[in-house]
This record gives structure tokens, sequence and C-alpha cells, in this order.
């Protein structure tokens, strides 16, 4: 009688984990609402978050910049903010201005203050370079041969 009762039991505690989890996932899923991909080196920061200063469409976008603060004209001073919300910002340590992680602006009302985009240096390929001469060079021979059958055709 009670191993009838059992697996009864234990199929209602599955169900009450089951309901337990379907109502903790909306909260689980606005918390993990948060900037991404966020990277900070010597020469740029590059983060993934929420435009805050309205100048962009409320959405994820991702922002490259040098790692330079334009209002105290300092180098490798920006530290990021995650705010713990979908919006993130770029601090300046030494005078402790913030920009919008997403467009660069500076989030002060009319600051004329932008980060400075970063574009990557451009290397160039080399291994193309000596690919199209390896290329010349043996077309060259082929001329070159097609000449001495030529020659040898016409003697
Ligand atoms: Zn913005
Ligand atoms: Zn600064």
């Amino acid at each position: 009688m009670s191993n009838g009762i059992q697996p009864h039991r234990r199929f209602k505690f599955y169900i009450i984990i089951l309901v337990c989890l379907i109502l903790s996932l909306p909260t689980a899923g606005a918390s993990s609402m948060k900037p991404y991909n966020v990277e900070v080196t010597s020469a740029f920061v590059k983060a993934t978050a929420f435009c805050s200063c309205g100048s962009m469409s409320y959405g994820y976008h991702t922002g490259t910049f040098e790692n330079y603060c334009p209002r105290c004209h300092s180098y490798g001073t920006l530290k990021f903010n995650p705010k713990d919300s979908p919006e993130g910002e770029w601090t300046c340590s030494k005078c402790s201005a913030d920009y919008c992680a997403a467009s660069g602006k500076e989030k002060e009302p009319n600051s004329p203050y932008h980060l400075v985009p970063y574009n990557p240096p451009v290397v160039q390929d080399q291994e193309i370079i000596t690919t199209t001469s390896n290329i010349d060079s043996m077309i060259a021979d082929l001329d070159k041969y097609d000449q001495t059958n030529l020659l040898g055709v016409n003697n």
C-alpha cells in the first residue's frame, strides 16, 4: 500500500520544484541584462551595454574607445562602472567624468566631451604580397619556357 503512495508524493515534489524554477526564471532573466564583452587595455576600452545618455536607441551597442579621457587629457584612466543595470559607463579615475559605454558621450548635460572612437592599427598582410610576387615570377618563368620552346620548334 505504502509503495503506491510514495511515487505519487515524489511526483508532487517534482511539480513543486518545477513551479519554483518557472517562477524564478523571469527574475533570473532580468538580472542577466548586464553589460558584457568588457575589455580594458592600455590602448582601448570596449563594452557592449545599453545606451544611458539617450543619443542612441535603448538597446545593446558595442562601443570601442581609446583609453583616453578628453576632459582631463589623461591616458589609461578609464574604469568600467557596471552600475548594476544593462547600462554601463566609463568613469575616469582621475577627474571622475562619466561617459556612456555605448556612445562614449560624457553624461554631463551639454558636455562637449566625447570619448575618441578606437580604430585598431591596420596590419599589412605580408603573406598576400609574397604570394603575388611568387605568381609573377612563376608567370615570368612560364614566358621564358614558352620562348625557349618556340625557339626549339623554329630550329
Ligand atoms: Zn549613450
Ligand atoms: Zn579624466
